[in-house]
């Protein structure tokens, strides 16, 4: 659950608020009671540092991942192409078969 700074603009009043992502944003401030609270972002906000964070780490898992998702394609584009390659080729056999069979009455 991401800290969040609010800032009243009425009063000034500053406070950090444990909020699940899916929370509203507050608009009262407990200070004076006035709808006028601005929820920070930016800047060393919690939220943007652990997603710097992890980006970080990601990133690592994120290139192995795709070293492993490359392997895994190759293997799958080449099982692919087997099938491909088996289903072409069975389809393609009666057309083959004919043409065989053309063939050599050409000859
Ligand atoms: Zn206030």
């Amino acid at each position: 659950m991401p800290t969040y700074d609010y800032l009243c603009d009425s009063c000034g009043h500053k406070f950090e608020k444990f909020q699940s992502i899916t929370a509203r944003p507050l608009r009262k401030c407990p200070e004076c009671g006035k709808k006028q609270l601005k929820r920070l972002i930016g800047a060393g906000a919690g939220i943007i540092f652990k997603g710097s964070g992890f980006y970080e780490t990601d990133y690592r898992s994120e290139s192995y991942k795709e070293a492993k998702k490359k392997e895994e394609k190759t293997a799958t584009e080449a099982k692919d192409k087997k099938d491909t390659k088996a289903k072409t080729a069975s389809d393609a056999k009666p057309k083959k078969d004919t043409t065989k069979t053309k063939s050599p009455d050409k000859t």
